[in-house]
């Protein structure tokens, strides 16, 4: 084995943290010894805390209408093809009774930056949701809002709220989004919804356009800064109405490294092994709780609008991305030697 490897390797392991440069080091001399040290070392830390358990998510596609344009995205406002929907407080309500009665404990409402959503709103379907069910969580992953907006959410009893950075180079970000958002006001978000007291996440594409190994290795100093609670990553898939359509995916082994790193940098950190790392690759899922994930996050939304939320082509609805099939899920979980339980699936923070 490369020495110096080995080395940044083993610091990684005993500490959780290294300079930009040796997690550039190890992205780009990575090597298959490497990368099974490095998993198997992650599998040990999270099974230390989290044992073999899953936690799922019900993941509830509340709207493809946005605002944003960010140039990856299937449902970025200047996409003409795409078939708009929003879904109404009855409709996402029905969702969570149909979640609870699957075991869900944990509800994630997703959507494009729709204005329709106002503060109010929000505010009343949470408080909804949670007099129906106070015994779950709800997970928020709605895009950038005021300081204040957050902090109705939260008051309201919103628990968690994903907002992926993209990525943590301001060129970077640049490349990937219109010149009406910002790199600042993406990292001030992030800032916000953890100084309020949310379970706050954040998240990169794996193989987006322009992204190098730079760009990789500055994503994970962030995350070892930040400490995050969340950390959502997957692939790059592109989608045929953005003007990335011929850019190649995101790689599925990179990915499941990167997995395998971040569960190092922060063993109890609320990892989740994307939809679109299951889309990417068959199995792509699996791969990704054998390298450290321990989060799911299932469709929960109506069948009939969970083609039209399309960030990226071939994006799995069926089959075990369906919350309705989380039998299968169960199943394809224990033939890994994991379990999926019916818990709220917190973070257990020391
Ligand atoms: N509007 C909210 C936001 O921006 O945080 C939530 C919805 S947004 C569509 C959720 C995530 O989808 C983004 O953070 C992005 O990383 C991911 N995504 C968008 N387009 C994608 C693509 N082509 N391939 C893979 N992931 C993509």
């Amino acid at each position: 084995m490369n020495e110096k490897l080995f080395k940044i390797g083993q610091k990684l392991i005993s500490t959780g943290k290294l300079s930009t440069t040796e997690y550039k080091y190890l992205i780009d001399n990575r090597n298959e010894e490497i990368t099974e040290l490095l998993k198997n070392e992650a599998v040990k830390k999270r099974k230390e805390i989290y044992g073999n358990t899953v936690f799922i998510r019900g993941l509830i596609e509340i709207s493809n209408i946005c605002k944003n344009d960010c140039l990856y995205c299937g449902i970025r406002a200047s996409n003409k093809e795409c078939e708009r929907y929003r879904l109404t407080k009855e409709e996402i309500l029905s969702c969570c009774d149909e979640g609870y009665s699957l075991g869900f404990r944990t509800f994630v409402m997703q959507g494009g930056e729709d204005l329709h959503f106002t503060d109010d709103l929000l505010v009343e379907i949470i408080g909804e949701i949670k007099k129906k069910y106070p015994d779950c969580a709800i997970t928020l992953s709605l895009g950038e809002r005021s300081y204040e907006s957050y902090k109705k959410l939260y008051d309201a009893g919103a628990d968690r709220y994903l907002l992926r950075h993209e990525t943590a180079d301001e060129e970077h970000y640049n490349k990937l989004h219109p010149f009406k958002m910002n790199y600042k006001t993406r990292m001030e978000c992030l800032k916000n919804l953890k100084e309020i007291g949310f379970q706050t996440g954040c998240g990169f594409m794996v193989g987006s356009p322009h992204q190098t190994t730079e760009n990789l290795a500055k994503d994970l100093k962030f995350i070892e800064e930040f400490s995050p609670q969340m950390c959502g990553i997957g692939p790059f898939i592109p989608h045929k109405a953005t003007d990335f359509r011929d850019e190649p995916s995101g790689d599925v082994e990179l990915t499941c490294f990167l997995l395998s790193i971040i569960r190092l940098i922060k063993p109890t950190i609320l990892l989740p092994a994307t939809t679109a790392l299951g889309s990417a690759e068959q199995g792509g899922r699996e791969k990704g709780i054998l390298c450290g994930a321990n989060v799911i996050m299932p469709n929960l939304s109506p069948h009939s609008v969970r083609k039209k939320y399309e960030l990226y082509n071939n994006k799995l609805i069926s089959g075990n991305e369906s919350a309705q099939e989380i039998e299968n899920l169960k199943n394809s979980m224990k033939n890994i030697g994991y379990e999926i339980i019916t818990d709220r699936g917190d973070i257990k923070e020391k």
